[in-house]
């Protein structure tokens, strides 16, 4: 039987999800808690109500509709009696099997334009058993994912068989520092990370810039030292922090505790990857 996921959206011709074309498949769940995440819909694994408050009439009709009041139980009634359409629900359950048969109807199209299919996030390992059923049906495709790399280092390597290009993230370098920004110790990933680069696979890294947490000279020295030398390594982006993030929390019922300053700017300073010829862009 095909295997069930939790998908939080589909985007079509995205072109920063990888080389060319592509369309990204966002599944939920995620390992990691940033203090900068701008996906915060995509942590829980578990389909979720996303709420705006901006425009809401205070019209009552979602209350009027919900028989299980306070305990939801996601029967979407709701997003359809809101005149403003200000409730989403976030997370829907497909197959492998269906979602594959939808992406290889533009798998064409996509070849031609040098693109593929990208798994996004969340993180897309989370689901792995889901991802790996996608993946092999979709070989005619150019597969790849976009990864924190937090993943078991043998579930890790049998996605990466299934892979023809990586985009993995290295946030920070120093263990200490990930631990205390992302929830984790960066060992698995650093792991994962000579995976990728004893792989032979086209790869490349992104680093979300967060001012003043991993925007240092130190930091981008330390990244540089990780990667120097891999022969595989297509390019480092970075991606400097946007400060819009926060916006969706409330939607989904957190709160958002950046615990930086939002209005510093970043150092985009790519000297360190240069010097050990990486080719470094700002995204
Ligand atoms: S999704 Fe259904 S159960 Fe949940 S709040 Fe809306 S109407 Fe109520
Ligand atoms: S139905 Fe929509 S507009 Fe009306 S109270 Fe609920 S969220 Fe607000």
């Amino acid at each position: 039987m095909s295997k069930e996921g939790i998908i939080f959206d589909i985007k079509e011709f995205a072109v920063f999800d990888g080389p060319g074309i592509r369309t990204t498949v966002f599944l939920k769940g995620c390992p990691l808690r940033c203090k900068w995440c701008h996906n915060p819909e995509g942590l829980s694994v578990n389909p979720q109500l996303m709420i705006s408050k901006n425009g809401c009439v205070g019209c009552g009709r979602c209350r009027e509709v919900c028989t299980h009041l306070g305990n939801c139980v996601l029967c979407g009634d709701c997003v359809k009696a809101c005149p403003n359409r200000l409730i989403k629900l976030c997370g829907d359950r497909m197959t492998a099997e269906i979602l594959a048969e939808r992406l290889l109807r533009d798998a064409d199209y996509l070849n031609r334009q040098g693109g593929g299919v990208t798994f996004s996030g969340g993180e897309p390992t989370m689901q792995s058993e889901f991802l790996l059923e996608c993946l092999k049906r979709l070989k005619s495709m150019h597969r790849t994912i976009e990864t924190c790399g937090y993943c078991q280092t043998d579930v890790f390597a049998r996605i990466l068989e299934e892979l023809d290009y990586v985009i993995m993230d290295i946030k920070l370098a120093d263990r200490e520092q990930h631990k205390l920004y992302t929830g984790v110790d960066n060992s698995l990933i650093l792991d994962n990370l000579e995976q990728v680069k004893r792989s032979g696979k086209p790869f490349r890294i992104r680093i979300p810039v967060i001012p003043g947490v991993n925007d240092s000279e130190e930091n981008y020295r330390q990244t540089a030292a990780l990667l120097s030398g891999a022969g595989n390594l297509e390019m480092v982006e970075l991606l400097p922090y946007h400060k819009t993030a926060g916006a969706k929390y409330e939607m989904v019922g957190r709160t958002y505790r950046p615990e930086f300053d939002i209005n510093q700017v970043p150092n985009l300073d790519t000297e360190a990857f240069s010097q050990v010829g990486i080719e470094c862009r700002t995204m």
